[in-house]
């Protein structure tokens, strides 16, 4: 197939999600095969599932070999469970079973493997939350491979890389990542993939700046054509010229001196320049990532996503591994909060099988704290998991979508019953435990004012408040450009539940991905916020810009956005504002 002529300086731009910036020469990484899409006859059945069978052995084989080698390397210890995922997959009833069913209705064993990781994939893709729809890269990951042992092409070994190579590929896949040499790579670029994805996790662990989901870059490129990326804003430079090219040098160094200088914030205290203390807490998705809450001194955890822990798996997790896994967090932020909110997913799919209950309107679906409330058992072992852990640390427990006041009381009657029962059994528990709801649809806002009387917290998860707000769904490319985070009723939203909550004493948080902006971190202190939760990585930056602000003018600059009606009128005086602010922060050129 003929490539597309690039020209110099070629723009693209995905998902950046490890930062950095990386100059460099592409490597091309091609996994993608060519499936025999014939009908077999009858006779070839037998054969093309012993073919199916086989294959699946043989990827057995491959991921052991693979997971042997990773088992003996630190960095990447910790993310083995990424290829016991994948054996999971592979022994997975519903593949095997339905693979072997479409191989009898005359698909050769390439095809019908295909064919069933299409359907899983469609099945995932509906799922409302980021992080559970991202769980794709995993099944595509191991379709790849059985249809690569199937058709003979083998995966290039990452090992033979030149030095000063940025990977371009479809996908990768997370053996393939965790096979890089970080000495020899220097960023990833991928077609898929969303901020979620394996390959993000690993490449922000990994520390090599990468983007994902630019949809067709393996079409573009050539091997060796120097490249450009930029893993905070998500560009890809292709053929950059030399001004391009003079320009990323000096930002790479930029960024490196940055760097550098962030880590003096380590010790610094998160407060504004008048004293207002507003602790910077990290988000967490996985285990692996407390290592960056603490290079960043995020004070504690924000957000402590479980719903990974149920994942790819046949059965969810009972309640002494909850345990186990929460006594670890706890010990590791030493006495530092760590906020766990209770499962947050879509449908029972993960917990029994592969399959997805289909919703026709997910979003507005069984998801969250009405997902824990119907499948009671389920809330119950993680909520007595939560409290049996809590005398190991500082838990605060935070539900997930609550949408009004009956809601948070039938979870705190829940709680109750299960801090009974403990008590029957002679278990030790933290008697005060602070509970907090999530804000994040627009009738928990408007009923804030009753809500904050039942809890000890809020939580602003500003990334479905927009969706649910603007009704514009925050994973659907067609109504991106409605997805406003300064639209002028997100503030009032926000100002809405900041206020609420200060009238009856108790604090917010905000843990959506707006709490991570620099650009918003005044804004956010004059609407009312007592604390900020982002990616660990995030924390350093924030901190710098909120030491250099002040609470009273962080509220003129309230008084004057609020005024404005249009999310375009609020980010160009915002930006303005801050430009004039903090010039060395925020007055750099976009692009
Ligand atoms: C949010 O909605 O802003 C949030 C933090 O929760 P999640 O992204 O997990 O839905
Ligand atoms: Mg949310």
């Amino acid at each position: 197939m003929g490539k597309i002529k690039v020209s110099e300086d070629t723009y693209l731009v995905g998902v950046g999600v490890s930062p950095g910036i990386s100059i460099g020469e592409v490597a091309l990484i091609d996994n993608r095969v060519q499936i025999d899409d014939s009908l077999i006859s009858p006779g070839s059945v037998g054969i093309e599932i012993e073919r199916f069978h086989t294959a699946v052995d043989r990827a057995r084989e491959q991921l052991g070999e693979i997971r042997s080698r990773v088992a003996g390397m630190p960095h990447l210890e910790e993310h083995l469970y990424i290829l016991d995922t994948h054996l999971m997959i592979l022994d997975d009833k519903m593949l095997v079973d339905a693979s072997v069913s479409a191989i009898r209705n005359r698909l050769t064993a390439d095809a019908a493997v295909k064919q069933v990781m299409e359907q899983l994939n469609q099945q995932f893709a509906n799922i409302e939350d980021e992080y559970l729809r991202d769980r794709r890269s995993d099944i595509d990951a191991v379709g790849d491979r059985l249809l690569r042992i199937l058709t003979g092409v083998r995966e290039r070994s990452l090992s033979d890389i030149p030095g000063r190579s940025v990977i371009v590929a479809h996908d990768l896949s997370p053996a393939q990542t965790m096979q890089l040499d970080r000495e020899l790579i220097f960023g990833f670029v991928t077609d898929k993939g969303g901020r979620t994805s394996h390959t993000a996790i690993l490449a922000r662990s990994l520390d090599i700046p990468a983007v994902v989901g630019l949809d067709s870059v393996t079409a573009l490129v050539q091997e060796r054509m120097p490249v450009i990326i930029d893993g905070s804003s998500g560009v890809v430079i292709l053929r950059p010229s030399a001004a391009t090219l003079a320009e990323y040098r000096r930002r790479k160094l930029n960024y490196e001196s940055l760097e550098q200088e962030l880590v003096a914030y380590r010790n610094l205290p998160a407060r504004t320049s008048d004293g207002l203390e507003v602790p910077l807490r990290g988000n967490l998705e996985l285990e692996s990532e407390f290592e960056l809450a603490d290079k960043h001194a995020a004070a504690g955890i924000g957000l402590y996503r479980t719903e990974f822990l149920y994942l790819g798996r046949q059965e969810p997790p009972g309640e002494e591994e909850q345990f186990a896994t929460y006594c670890k967090v706890l010990k590791a932020m030493d006495g530092q909060p760590v906020t766990i909110r209770t499962l947050d997913i879509g449908g029972d799919k993960f917990v029994q099988d592969l399959s997805l209950e289909d919703e026709p309107n997910p979003a507005m679906g069984l998801r969250a704290i009405r997902f824990s409330l119907r499948e009671e058992t389920l809330f119950r072992t993680q909520l007595r998991a939560i409290l049996r852990a809590s005398v190991f640390g500082r838990v605060r427990l935070l539900f997930p979508m609550v949408c009004g006041v009956s809601e948070i009381r039938s979870c705190k009657r829940i709680l109750q019953e299960e801090r009974e029962k403990l008590d029957q059994d002679g278990i030790a528990y933290t008697r005060n435990l602070e509970i907090g709801i999530m804000i994040e649809t627009p009738s928990a806002v408007f009923a804030a004012h009753f809500l904050a009387r039942e809890v000890d917290f809020f939580s602003i998860g500003t990334n479905d408040l927009i969706q649910y707000c603007l009704a514009a769904d925050r994973g659907n490319e067609h109504v991106a450009y409605l997805y406003k985070p300064l639209h002028p009723a997100i503030l009032r939203a926000i100002k809405m539940t900041c206020d609420a909550a200060s009238a009856a004493g108790i604090d917010v948080c905000m843990c959506g991905e707006m709490a991570g902006e620099p650009l918003y971190t005044m804004l956010l202190v004059g609407l009312g916020l007592n604390e900020l939760s982002m990616s660990p990585a995030c924390v350093p930056r924030v901190k710098r810009v909120l030491r250099r602000i002040s609470r009273q003018e962080s509220d003129d600059l309230v008084d004057r956005l609020l005024t404005l009606p249009t999310s375009k009128d609020v980010a160009y005086q915002l930006d303005r504002t801050m430009r004039a602010k903090l010039p060395e922060i925020f007055d750099q050129p976009l692009i």
